[in-house]
């Protein structure tokens, strides 16, 4: 067994007794197992959001450009971040879908943004996806994946563990982690648009909202759009890509009355 693997199965033992990879999240109320660092999360997702740019239409339409560039800087400001790091793009497509990658991309389809009749919708929607990026639930998701993969000791190495020696040592073992992130960028792209835990939906709901409000934008128009989108997805057979792994309905909605009263609003 090459040194470097040892080395990594040392760490992953450290891993997986929880010392290194559970992180406390205070706005969350919980810990998290994040094995993946938040840079190679993004750094992998970057691949997968260039692959989206080239297979998919970016809108250049300023009826939807123009919303979206007034409304998203304000909540990714109100969420704690620089909005010039961040990338929103709008992709023409008719399904009502938004998404978000590690890194702070997010991509708005003009099939959702014809649903909404204002702005502080729009803002529910990129508030909802900027709380997925803010809360890690990607590198989340990535991380129970590794473990149920077994594949814990090659994710230690790609994030840079277990290097160390003469530099001559550590230069190879970092080329062999260099080969081991490619091979998990794979895995880390599949893991970036995996789907999302109902648990994560509500999550995001929450903390979509909580921007929302911060941006000064009236809460309540997350719940009427919300109802919005399942009135507007009753009629298809296969519910659309954003809804079909959120949680049912009622309790998405009973989930955001509760957030906005807690905020003073009744709507
Ligand atoms: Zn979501």
């Amino acid at each position: 067994m090459p040194r470097f693997i040892k080395r990594s199965a040392l760490a992953a033992a450290a891993l997986l007794a929880g010392v290194a990879a559970c992180t406390y999240n205070e706005e969350l109320g919980r810990s998290q197992l994040l094995i993946s660092g938040e840079s190679s999360m993004a750094q992998a997702a970057q691949a997968s959001w260039n692959q989206i740019k080239q297979q998919q239409r970016v809108s250049n339409d300023p009826r939807y450009t123009s919303r979206v560039n007034r409304v998203a800087p304000k909540l990714i400001q109100a969420a704690g971040d620089n909005p010039a790091k961040w990338e929103v793009l709008v992709f023409e497509d008719q399904s009502l879908n938004a998404f978000a990658l590690p890194g702070g991309k997010i991509g708005i389809h003009t099939g959702i943004l014809d649903l909404m009749q204002n702005d502080a919708q729009l803002a529910a929607v990129v508030g909802h996806e900027i709380a997925h990026v803010k809360y890690r639930h990607s590198g989340e998701r990535y991380s129970q994946n590794i473990v149920a993969s077994g594949l814990i000791g090659v994710a230690s190495v790609a994030a840079g563990m277990g290097c160390d020696g003469t530099a001559a040592e550590r230069r190879s073992c970092e080329q062999r982690a260099g080969v081991a992130v490619q091979a998990l960028g794979l895995g880390a792209i599949y893991g970036a648009i995996l789907p999302y835990s109902r648990k994560h939906e509500l999550e995001a709901d929450t903390g979509g909202v909580r921007y929302m409000a911060r941006a000064g934008y009236d809460s309540c128009e997350a719940i009427r759009f919300w109802q919005r989108m399942q009135a507007a997805s009753a009629g298809q057979a296969r519910p659309p890509e954003f809804a079909s792994t959120h949680p049912a309905s009622q309790t998405r909605i009973d989930n955001l009355r509760q957030v906005v009263r807690k905020q003073g609003r009744s709507c």
